[in-house]
């Protein structure tokens, strides 16, 4: 496959990475997935913006291609044949000696690569995802997207060894997020409940975009903390990501979400976020 690395479109068996690269001593990087349907991209412009907010709290300077950012990840996609599926895009604080306040000499790492994928096609999206619960054990600075994700596959992983495919985690408040991912309930009267923004939570693109549909759509929205004990009382549970979409929750912790099946406000705002997809959404 080709990546686009540090001004230029190389195949990845070619690509050279210093060691000294700061994201790979320390973990200073940041990082976007962006999908692709149809060869149009979904929300590029929010993932920019983010991009943009998580490289200002990390203080590490835009790349020299930030401007012409949306164009090279459509190039990208066309160089690999890749009509649906993802772009990552990591930008690095680049090469410094080993020390942790040196600055970097020369320019930002950027690297993006695409991977096809259909995302209205996956096991997720269609049948749903069993998940458990974990403490929240991660800093306290997750609305910076930083590449330091390993809570997130620790996470992962564990919920693999136990028999589901994902973990939500929880504070002493509530549910903060999935492992990547937000996550929403339907309570029984219908009301679309997700945590609020805050340092606590990754404010999701498609979390964004959920909420606007919804609130389109005529949807009671109360933006609070999900309590552990409502998921025995939720009428729908259902998370919302780049690559999920929005897949339904069908059990938490081996205990069915009401009668274990998709809901119907699940259902409707995965066809209502299609439906954008297909249309208004691509740019
Ligand atoms: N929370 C976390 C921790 C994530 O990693 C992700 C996926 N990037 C999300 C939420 C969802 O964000 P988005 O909808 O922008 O993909």
């Amino acid at each position: 496959s080709i990546i686009f690395l540090n001004g230029a479109y190389v195949r990845a068996e070619d690509a050279r990475i210093s060691p000294f690269d700061r994201g790979f001593t320390f973990g200073e990087g940041v990082y976007e997935v962006c999908i692709a349907v149809n060869g149009n991209f979904v929300d590029a412009p929010a993932h920019l913006a983010r991009l943009d907010r998580s490289l200002a709290a990390c203080g590490i300077a835009a790349p020299p291609e930030r401007a012409e950012l949306h164009s090279i990840m459509k190039e990208l996609l066309q160089k690999n044949d890749v009509r649906t599926g993802l772009v990552y895009l990591q930008v690095t604080s680049g090469m410094s000696s080993r020390n942790f306040t040196a600055c970097p000499e020369g320019r930002p790492t950027l690297m993006m690569l695409t991977q096809a994928s259909d995302f209205e096609q996956t096991p997720a999206f269609r049948d749903g995802i069993h998940v458990q619960l974990q403490e929240d054990i991660r800093w306290l600075h997750r609305d910076i997207k930083t590449t330091m994700l390993l809570p997130q596959v620790m996470a992962k992983r564990n919920a693999l060894a136990n028999g589901v495919s994902d973990t939500l985690f929880y504070d002493a408040l509530g549910i903060t997020e999935g492992a990547s991912s937000n996550v929403f309930l339907v309570d029984g009267h219908g009301t679309l409940v997700t945590r609020p923004l805050s340092n606590l939570l990754l404010a999701g693109c498609t979390r964004e975009r959920i909420l606007e549909l919804a609130q389109e759509a005529g949807f009671v929205i109360d933006e609070r903390p999900i309590q552990r004990a409502e998921l025995a009382t939720a009428a729908e549970c259902f998370v919302t990501s780049a690559t999920y979409l929005v897949a339904p929750v069908l059990s938490v912790d081996g205990r069915a979400i009401a009668d274990g099946k998709a809901g119907q406000v699940t259902r409707r705002l995965q066809h209502l976020y299609c439906a954008y997809i297909a249309g208004e959404g691509r740019a």
